[in-house]
């Protein structure tokens, strides 16, 4: 009797402790499925952005759970979906989603799920950064102290761009918006502060302008702190969908290290089409222009990641957005212009009349940069933005009156020295201290005396002869950053010592 009584009470305990593995909540039904989307039955406690498997023969099916509704589970599929059936049974896998990240990364070409598009060998990952997080507290917070030198010259002088700060880069088809992009990546090369590691993520790009912009990184020896996040316009939606959050995770990475990054998004609008896509399949309600409602959401949680840590390291955003017909009123537009903290905005007129980069001036703002800006390029460029403001207050009425006093001539003419000397071929990025004495040159009637159709060519002369001839200013400059005394004069002789040998060579007043 004693027996049994023993044997009961044995089983009572090991029933008590009987471990269940698979739990009623964690499979689940596959019961539809269209474009890539695929709604599941059951998987109750499922939690949003996490990755479920369907086992297959050979191969798995990864899905990433978006949409969470108490009967149903709305999941969009990373690969394999041709083999998807209905009634597969799915698995959580109680992870998010994630991406492997390595130092090794540096000049690799993945796709948002960390497949290598380069054929290179691949890597094996032993850390996973989640692709969602939640951007830094205030606290963990410090104000934008050190500038992004973008080499190109009208942002750098008046609309400035510092390490940690979120800069649009908007404007129609074709107006020169992704060289914008891959100009500033090049400048970091020769840049005087730590080179940032910069992460190109495309979005929806067709694969021959991908392979462009790679070609000319590895050309131009920037490819060793660059990474690219690849998806082209044949990728299925949710690919594109999560470029940007792979591109963040990974700038995440390299920032926790302590170390500065650059992430590029080009572009936010075709991630918006992404998303309004997969929103329509998986029947969510829709708003403004049939995005559905979160859309603003999910770009200021993106954008709300750019940093700069007071532990050190930091994180600069700049988003590109595409425009129809110029109209920055439109919904995108205005979202990404309220989160982010100034735009650049590129003109089709401008860039049509051949004023490239076609910057307008008046509707582009930094609204922190500024505060980062070197002392040198603040000390001149200062008074750049006096002179152009002068300028376009005369321009309106030079053209109804036809005598002007003097005064108003010099400032005409220096206005339109300033508008022809902020031209710029794209993949040629300024150094900032060739930028402080070219401005300074301006600002100090160097340039008064050439005709308007010369003046570029006398620029790349004096950058020639900088270049060439100056190189200890151009080291005290990068060293000092102020324009000291000392540093004036010597800005000063070299100047004089290059305009006098221009002018000896009669190449002055030379149309
Ligand atoms: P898309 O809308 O197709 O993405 P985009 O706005 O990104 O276009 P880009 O591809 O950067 O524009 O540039 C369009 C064309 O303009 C390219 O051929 C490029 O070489 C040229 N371009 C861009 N910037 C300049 C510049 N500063 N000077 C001369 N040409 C330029
Ligand atoms: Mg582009």
């Amino acid at each position: 009797m004693d027996d049994i009584k023993f044997i009961i009470e044995k089983l009572k305990k090991s029933i008590d402790n009987l471990e269940i593995k698979a739990e009623l909540n964690d499979i689940g039904k596959v019961i539809a499925f269209n474009d890539g989307v695929v709604l599941i039955d059951g998987l109750n406690e499922v939690q949003s952005m996490e990755i479920l498997v369907v086992k297959k023969e050979k191969l798995n099916i990864k899905l990433l759970a978006l949409n969470l509704e108490e009967s149903l589970i709305g999941a969009v599929c990373l690969n394999n979906f041709d083999l998807l059936q209905h009634n597969d049974i799915v698995y959580r896998t109680k992870q998010v989603a994630s991406i492997g990240v390595d130092e090794r990364l540096l000049g690799r070409v993945i796709n948002p799920l960390g497949d290598f598009l380069d054929n290179l060998s691949p890597i094996e990952f032993t850390n996973f950064y989640p692709i969602e997080r939640s951007a830094p507290s205030v606290t963990e917070r410090s104000p934008v102290s050190v500038p992004l030198h973008t080499g190109i010259k009208i942002i750098d002088s008046l609309i400035p761009i510092g390490r940690g700060q979120r800069e649009l880069i908007l404007g129609d088809r074709q107006t020169g918006k992704t060289s914008i992009a891959l100009d500033v990546i090049l400048n970091q090369k020769q840049d005087v502060f730590e080179t940032p590691v910069c992460i190109y993520v495309a979005i929806g790009q067709k694969l021959s302008k991908i392979k462009r912009f790679y070609e000319i990184l590895k050309k131009e020896g920037a490819l060793d702190y660059t990474i690219i996040v690849a998806t082209s316009s044949e990728d299925y939606p949710t690919l594109l969908y999560l470029a940007p959050y792979v591109g963040c995770a990974l700038g995440e990475y390299f920032m926790d290290q302590g170390k500065d990054v650059l992430v590029i998004y080009d572009d936010l609008t075709k991630h918006a089409w992404a998303w309004r896509e997969i929103s329509l399949l998986l029947k969510r309600p829709v708003g403004r222009e049939a995005y559905p409602g979160d859309i603003f959401y999910i770009h200021s949680r993106l954008l709300e990641r750019a940093a700069k840590l007071n532990k050190g390291g930091s994180l600069t955003a700049l988003p590109i957005c595409e425009t129809q017909l110029g109209d920055i009123s439109a919904y995108i537009p205005t979202n990404l212009i309220s989160i982010t903290d100034g735009q650049i905005y590129l003109d089709n007129g401008l860039f049509k009349s051949n004023f490239r980069p076609a910057i307008n001036i008046g509707l582009s703002v930094s609204r922190v940069g500024s505060k980062a800006q070197t002392k040198i390029i603040k000390k001149i460029t200062g008074k750049m933005k006096l002179s152009l403001a002068q300028y376009r207050e005369l321009e309106s009425f030079a053209q109804l009156s036809t005598e002007l006093p003097q005064e108003m001539h010099r400032i005409l003419l220096r206005g339109k020295i300033i508008l022809e000397l902020l031209k710029q071929d794209n993949l040629h990025p300024l150094s900032f201290e060739k930028l402080a004495i070219l401005m300074y040159a301006v600002q100090n009637g160097y340039f008064d005396d050439f005709n308007l159709q010369d003046i570029r060519l006398v620029e790349s002369k004096l950058i020639d002869y900088l270049e060439n001839d100056c190189s200890s200013l151009l080291a005290q400059i990068r060293e000092v950053k102020d324009l000291t005394d000392d540093i004036e004069i010597a800005i000063k002789n070299a100047l004089q010592n290059f305009f006098t040998f221009l002018t000896i060579n009669n190449e002055k007043n030379i149309a």
